[in-house]
Parts: C-alpha cells; sequence; structure tokens
C-alpha cells in the first residue's frame, strides 16, 4: 500500500490550509474528509485581517469568489438600550466570508498544489505503526508518515490519542441563519442581551449572516433560531419578512482542551487543538496561523523522524497565539456576563473611538 507523507483528518479550513502548506513544500498530502465539499458549519464568517492575509498566503484568496463575501471595516457593539461602540480593524480590515465560498477557495487551491482530497472519507479508527500511521475509512485504509487532527471541535482523534482533557465550566453554544438582504453596515455587529449575543456579518452583496452564542443556563441548551432572536427586539424588526438565505446549523459545546497539541506522528490543529469560544471571531484565524506553522515544520520534522521534539516549534506557535485569543476572550465572555459592568465600558468605548481601534488593533494584529 501506498505510504503517503502526510494524512490529514478533516477537510474544514484548519485541515485544507495545513494541507496547502505541507503540498506546497513538496509534501505528498491527502485529506480524508467525510462529507462531501464544499463543506457548511455554524460559523459567524468574519475573517480578520491577518487570517486574510494567512490566505493570500496560502494562495486560496485567489479562488475566493467574490460575490460571496464581503469586506468589512470594524466591530460595532450594539447594548440593549441601543447605545454602540463602533472600532475600526486595522487596514485592510476584515472579510464576512459564506463558509461554502471559503471551502470552494481551499478545495481549489488544495487541488490545485496536488493535495489529494477524499471526500465521503470518514475515518473511524486509526493505528500507529512502526513507521506512521493507519487509518481505516469506509472505502479502504491509508497509509502516512504524520497524521494530522483537523477534525473538528469534537475530535475523535483528540479523545482515541488520550489528550482530551475533560471541562466542567459554563457550556456555550452557536447557531447561524443567512438572511437575503442587503448588509445594513460595514461593521461586524455584536448585539448583547442576558445571557445571549447575536452576531451579524455581512456575507455577500445580498446575504447577512446571524449567529447566535448563548450559555447554558442562562438560556436554554437547546433552543431555536426564533426564541433566540426574540432576545434581540431591534435585529428581529429589522429581519421581520426577510427571506432566510440558509438552513439553521448549530454547533458546541465550544470550549475545548487538549493536553498538547503534538505528540510522535501526530498534530492537532484548528478547533481539534483548543478553542475558547467565538465569540471574538478568531477561530478561523486562529485555525490559518497555526496550520502555516505546522506545514512549514512537516518537511524538517520528517527529516527527522517526525517525534515530538522536532514538533515543539508548532506547539510553541500554538502557546503564543492561543494564549492572546484565550486571554481576550476570556476577558469579553466576563463582559458578555456581567451587564452592570458591561454597560458602562461599552458606553466609554462609544465615546472614545481611538481607544476602541487601539484595544481592537493590540488583538488582531
Ligand atoms: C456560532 C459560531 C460562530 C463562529 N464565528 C466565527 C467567526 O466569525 N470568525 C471565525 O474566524 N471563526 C468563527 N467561528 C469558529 C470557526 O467556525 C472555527 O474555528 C473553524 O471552523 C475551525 O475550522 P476547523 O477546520 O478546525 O474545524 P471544522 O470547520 O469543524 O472542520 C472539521 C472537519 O473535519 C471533518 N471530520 C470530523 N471528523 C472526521 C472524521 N472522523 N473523518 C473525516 N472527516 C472528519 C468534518 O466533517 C469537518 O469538515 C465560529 C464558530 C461558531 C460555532
Amino acid at each position: 500500500m501506498k505510504r503517503h507523507d502526510v494524512v490529514v483528518v478533516g477537510g474544514g479550513p484548519a485541515g485544507l490550509a495545513v494541507a496547502i502548506a505541507a503540498a506546497q513544500r513538496g509534501l505528498d498530502t491527502v485529506v480524508l474528509e467525510r462529507s462531501s465539499t464544499p463543506v457548511d458549519k455554524a460559523c459567524g464568517e468574519g475573517l480578520m485581517p491577518s487570517g486574510l492575509a494567512a490566505l493570500e498566503r496560502l494562495g486560496a484568496l485567489a479562488h475566493l469568489d467574490r460575490r460571496e463575501s464581503s469586506p468589512f471595516v470594524g466591530i460595532r457593539y450594539v447594548q440593549e438600550d441601543g447605545t454602540t461602540a463602533e472600532g475600526k480593524l486595522p487596514a485592510p480590515g476584515g472579510l464576512g466570508v459564506r463558509r461554502l465560498a471559503l471551502s470552494t477557495a481551499l478545495v481549489t487551491r488544495a487541488r490545485e498544489v496536488g493535495v489529494d482530497l477524499r471526500e465521503y472519507s470518514q475515518v473511524v479508527a486509526h493505528q500507529r505503526t512502526d513507521e506512521g500511521v493507519m487509518l481505516e475509512t469506509p472505502t479502504g485504509a491509508v497509509q502516512a508518515r504524520f497524521l494530522v487532527a483537523a477534525d473538528g471541535l469534537a475530535s475523535p482523534l483528540r479523545r482515541a490519542e488520550g489528550l482530551d482533557v475533560a471541562l466542567d465550566g459554563p457550556r456555550r453554544f452557536g447557531l447561524r441563519r443567512h438572511f437575503r438582504c442587503v448588509p445594513w453596515t460595514p461593521y461586524v455587529e455584536v448585539h448583547f442581551a442576558s445571557g445571549v449575543e447575536a452576531y451579524v456579518t455581512p456575507a455577500g452583496a445580498e446575504r447577512v449572516g446571524i449567529a447566535f452564542l448563548w450559555e447554558a443556563g442562562t438560556v436554554a441548551e437547546r433552543v431555536g433560531f426564533e426564541a433566540l432572536l426574540a432576545h434581540f427586539p431591534r435585529l428581529a424588526e429589522k429581519l421581520a419578512g426577510v427571506e432566510p438565505d440558509s438552513q439553521v446549523r448549530g454547533a458546541g459545546p465550544l470550549a475545548r482542551v487538549a493536553r498538547t497539541r503534538v505528540a510522535d506522528r501526530f498534530a492537532l490543529v484548528g478547533d481539534a487543538a483548543g478553542y475558547v469560544d467565538a465569540v471574538t471571531g478568531e477561530g478561523l484565524t486562529l485555525a490559518f496561523a497555526c496550520a502555516e506553522s505546522l506545514g512549514a515544520l512537516l518537511p524538517d520534522a520528517l527529516a527527522k523522524g517526525a517525534g515530538r521534539d522536532t514538533l515543539m516549534p508548532y506547539e510553541r506557535t500554538f502557546q503564543r497565539v492561543f494564549r492572546k485569543y484565550s486571554w481576550t476572550t476570556h476577558g469579553l465572555l466576563m463582559l458578555a456576563r456581567r451587564p452592570r459592568l458591561r454597560r458602562p465600558v461599552v458606553r466609554l468605548l462609544g465615546h472614545s473611538p481611538w481607544l476602541f481601534e487601539r484595544i481592537l488593533a493590540a488583538v488582531v494584529t
């Protein structure tokens, strides 16, 4: 049986980005995705400036159908009483991009650089061999010298490798749906209510994405889109009579922790590597940063046997970018959970856009 250099499990943004980065460096790379492409997913679909730059470096931005995306200039917080704070992102700003279009662009680029992308290839078991890894899929076995697990939040591979850390904190969930209307703002809007936030992202010339994030206990764990929308009367009014443009999709619990990202001939990337929350809209950007770092390291690591030690530069990059994301996310969650603290803070940011912009620049660069 042919042995590939790298097998990536999961054809989401993280998996495709690692595969592109590895194939660009001459590695024989196969991606196993359980569904068909393009892959849709519950997501706020806001890409931050550094995520956009990574997409360009990977060569995928040129394949993005711009009609399925909308540039946004910054972030606007909207409170229950209508008070707002607006901050611009550093140039060139962000991009709201429909997940189907993002997936198409990454798939096109992956195939262009020679990645062997196999759809309907759910990995049902894996085992270590002397020279790498053997994976079982319904369409046959796949062998490779290195395994990248990019299999999302619930990551069966993270669990199978014994790297899952059980969490007992509050459980947060997400839900999203698109609506067919001209975006009413060039900002990503974050609307706050008690126990739930709503994200409004322009994602096409005539499309707006609405994503809700909420905490079980404050709002029921299994709650519908309409019930969540009812927490935001201003938003509900704007969307009254507007035709939906997608099915409702959900995800969660959002917070996930892995003991480490690396083991011999193995690495975790994307949500599988660890996740805090979607409240800052950085999951894709984080995934691309880590995918680029891992992809760049793989040729050298493989030449040295791809033991855990050879992968530590990737673990260190992950720690660095994740730490910043984690602090920011926990900070914003702390504010979101305490309306009496959040209201004056957002009012202050509203009066001092320069301060908001400095904070945003520090977070996203
Ligand atoms: C409500 C919500 C809003 C969000 N908003 C934003 C935002 O605005 N901006 C942002 O940057 N991020 C946002 N995120 C986060 C972002 O969606 C994720 O960080 C991103 O999707 C991570 O990509 P991934 O490739 O790691 O995982 P995924 O996109 O989940 O991809 C994992 C892939 O693995 C496949 N898979 C799983 N198991 C197997 C298996 N055994 N065999 C084969 N294939 C398998 C799945 O089918 C899937 O395609 C949001 C998330 C949520 C839930």
